[in-house]
C-alpha cells in the first residue's frame, strides 16, 4: 500500500513504448504506472505458445525499464482488467486514472464506463479522426487514394510534387513467382530468452504451436536491431517477391515487424523514415521501397481508420451468411493432403506467423470459398498469429479476406482457385491434387471451391461489373453439376479433418 496521493497512468499490453501520448511530461515522482495482465483474456482462446509469450513478455520487459527509469510499476496479475484496476484502487491512494486511448472499440467502451481519462492515441501517422474527416467527401474508401492522399499530405517519396520515379504503383513489378535457384534468404536474428521470459513461460497455459525460441522482439531494443537487419537484409528484394510462396522458407524477405509495431515497440514513421533513406542512399530499389511504404503507410493506417469508422458492427458482418466452423486442419487437429494448407500450417505452428499472400490465398481463401464463418475465422486467427490485435485483424478477415462487409472495402472477393497458387507458389509440384482440375478424386479443392462459391453465391455477385469474365467463364462450364457435388464432398471433408 503507497499512500502518496498521485495519478496513475495505465499502460496496455500494446503501448510499449516510452513515447506514447500518456507518458508524455510524465516523471517519475508525478505518477504510478499500472499495468495489468487479464488471466481471463489469456484464458479466452487456444492462444499459440508464441503470441501469448511476445505480449506478455514485452509487457513485462516494459514494466522493468520503467522501473529502471525511477517509475512506481503495479504490475497487475489479475483475473480480469476491472480487478486489476479495482486493486490497484484499493491498494494506493489514487487522484485519477488516466490511458492512452486503446486500440479496440469495446475496450475503450469500458474505459469510459470506469472513469478513465482518455489520452487520444500517438501510435498512428494518421489519427482516426483524420482519416474520418478524408472519408466523408468519398464514396468508395478505396486503399490506393488513402496512400496517394498520405504520401503527398506527408511528403514521404516524392519529388517536386511528383511521386518518386514518376509512378505511384509497382505493382506490376511485384507479382513474380519464387524464384527457381534455390537461393537463401535472410535469417532473422534470434533473441536470447532470459530469466524474465523463463518466468513467464513457467505459468503460460498450454496453448497451442511450437514453443518460444525469441524470434519475436520483446524489447524496443531487439525490434530496432530487426528493423536494421529488414533494412539492410530484406528490404532490396522485397518488392519483387512480396507475392511468393515457399513451402521451404516461412517468411521470404518479408520484415517480420509487424508484432513489434502493434505492440508499440516501433513507431511506423521510424520504419518508414528508415525505408526511404535506404532509397535515398541507393541502398533499395524503389519497387521494393514503394511496396513497402504502401504496406506501412498505406495499409496499415488505412485498416486502422476503417475499424474506428465502421465499429462496432462491422465485426459482425456476415454478407454470405457463411456458418461453417473453423477446420480442424486450421486448428492443427488434422493433417491434409493439401500441400499448400500443409505448409502455411507448418510454419504457422513453427512461427506463429505467415506472410500476407498466405493469409490472404491460403487461409483466407480456402475460407471464403468453403464459407467458414466470419467470426469464428477472426477468432481463430486472433489467437493464432504474433501479431493479431482486433482493430487490424477485423478488417484484414471480415472485409479483405472474407468480403462479409459485402465489399465495403474491397472491389471483389479475393476468391481464386488453384491456377493463382500453382503460380505463385512451390506447392502444387508436390501435391496429390491437380490444380487445373476442378472434378474428380484429384480435383484440387481450392479449383473446386472456386467454381462452387461463385456459382452459390450468383445472387449476390454477379451484378458486380468487376466479376463479369469470371461469371461469363463460369456460364461456360458444361460440368457445373459435378462440380456442385465435389464440392459437397470437400466441405464436408474438411469439416471433418479428412481431406
Ligand atoms: C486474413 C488476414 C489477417 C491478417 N491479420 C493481421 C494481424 O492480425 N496483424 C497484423 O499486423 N497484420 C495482419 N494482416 C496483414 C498482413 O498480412 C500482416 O501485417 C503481415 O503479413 C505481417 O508480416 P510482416 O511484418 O512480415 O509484413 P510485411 O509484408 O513486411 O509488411 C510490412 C508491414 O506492413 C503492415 N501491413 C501490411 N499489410 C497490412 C494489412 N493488410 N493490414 C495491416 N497492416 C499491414 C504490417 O504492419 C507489416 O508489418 C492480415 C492480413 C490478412 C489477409
Ligand atoms: S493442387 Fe490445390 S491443394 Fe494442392 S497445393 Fe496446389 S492449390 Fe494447394
Amino acid at each position: 500500500m503507497s499512500d502518496q496521493a498521485k495519478q496513475t497512468i495505465w499502460i496496455f499490453g500494446d503501448q510499449l513504448n516510452p513515447d506514447i501520448s500518456s507518458l508524455q511530461g510524465q516523471t517519475p515522482g508525478d505518477c504510478r504506472i499500472l499495468m495489468v495482465e487479464s488471466l481471463q483474456k489469456l484464458k479466452s482462446r487456444n492462444w499459440h505458445a508464441q503470441r501469448q509469450h511476445v505480449v506478455v513478455s514485452a509487457m513485462m520487459h516494459f514494466a522493468e525499464e520503467l522501473r529502471e527509469k525511477g517509475f512506481e510499476v503495479d504490475y497487475q496479475l489479475a483475473t480480469s482488467f476491472k480487478k486489476g484496476l479495482e486493486r490497484h484502487c484499493q491498494n494506493n491512494a489514487v487522484t485519477e486514472v488516466s490511458a492512452m486511448e486503446p486500440s479496440s472499440w469495446k475496450f475503450r467502451k469500458f474505459l469510459e464506463k470506469n472513469g478513465i481519462r482518455i489520452i487520444p492515441n500517438n501510435q498512428f501517422i494518421c489519427s482516426y479522426s483524420e482519416f474520418a474527416e478524408w472519408s466523408k467527401s468519398r464514396k468508395q474508401l478505396r486503399l490506393e487514394d488513402f496512400y496517394r492522399w498520405q504520401r503527398k499530405r506527408l511528403t514521404v517519396l516524392m519529388s517536386d510534387g511528383d511521386p518518386a520515379g514518376g509512378r505511384w504503383n509497382f505493382d506490376s513489378d511485384n507479382r513474380e513467382p519464387p524464384p527457381k535457384d534455390g537461393r537463401s534468404w535472410p535469417s532473422p536474428a534470434k533473441f536470447p530468452l532470459d530469466p524474465t521470459d523463463e518466468l513467464i513461460l513457467s505459468r503460460l497455459s498450454d496453448g497451442w504451436g511450437k514453443y518460444p525460441e525469441g524470434i519475436w522482439p520483446v524489447t524496443r531494443a531487439q525490434a530496432l536491431v530487426r528493423l536494421r537487419e529488414f533494412i539492410d537484409t530484406g528490404l532490396p528484394q522485397f518488392g519483387t517477391y512480396e507475392d511468393a510462396m515457399l513451402a521451404s522458407e516461412w517468411k521470404l524477405s518479408h520484415s517480420c515487424l509487424s508484432s513489434s509495431l502493434n505492440l508499440g515497440l516501433l513507431h511506423p514513421s521510424e520504419v518508414l523514415a528508415a525505408a526511404e533513406k535506404a532509397y535515398n542512399e541507393g541502398a533499395a530499389p524503389l519497387n521494393s521501397v514503394e511496396g513497402f511504404i504502401r504496406q506501412i503507410l498505406g495499409w496499415r493506417e488505412y485498416i486502422w481508420g476503417l475499424y474506428w469508422l465502421w465499429m462496432p458492427d462491422y465485426a459482425e458482418s456476415n454478407f454470405f451468411s457463411a456458418d461453417q466452423d473453423v477446420p480442424p486442419v486450421f486448428l492443427g487437429t488434422a493433417e491434409t493432403s493439401m500441400s499448400c494448407v500443409s505448409s502455411a500450417m507448418n510454419h504457422l505452428r513453427e512461427y506463429g506467423y505467415a506472410h500476407h499472400i498466405v493469409r490472404l490465398m491460403i487461409f483466407g481463401n480456402l475460407a471464403l470459398t468453403a464459407g467458414i464463418n466470419p467470426q469464428a475465422m477472426t477468432k481463430w486467427m486472433t489467437a493464432s498469429f504474433v501479431d493479431s490485435s482486433e482493430w487490424v485483424m477485423v478488417p484484414n478477415v471480415v472485409g479483405m479476406a472474407l468480403y462479409a462487409d459485402g465489399g465495403s472495402m474491397s472491389t471483389k472477393p479475393y476468391a481464386s482457385g488453384g491456377a493463382y497458387i500453382n503460380r505463385m507458389s512451390d506447392s502444387c509440384r508436390t501435391c496429390s491434387f491437380n490444380p487445373k482440375k476442378r472434378i474428380g478424386e484429384d480435383a484440387c479443392p481450392f479449383t473446386t471451391l472456386y467454381w462452387d462459391f461463385l456459382d452459390r453465391n450468383r445472387d449476390q455477385l454477379s451484378s458486380n461489373h468487376r466479376l463479369a469474365i469470371q461469371f461469363g467463364n463460369l456460364d461456360r462450364l458444361n460440368d457445373i453439376d459435378q462440380i456442385r457435388e465435389r464440392a459437397i464432398d470437400v466441405r464436408e471433408r474438411l469439416a471433418i479433418g479428412n481431406l
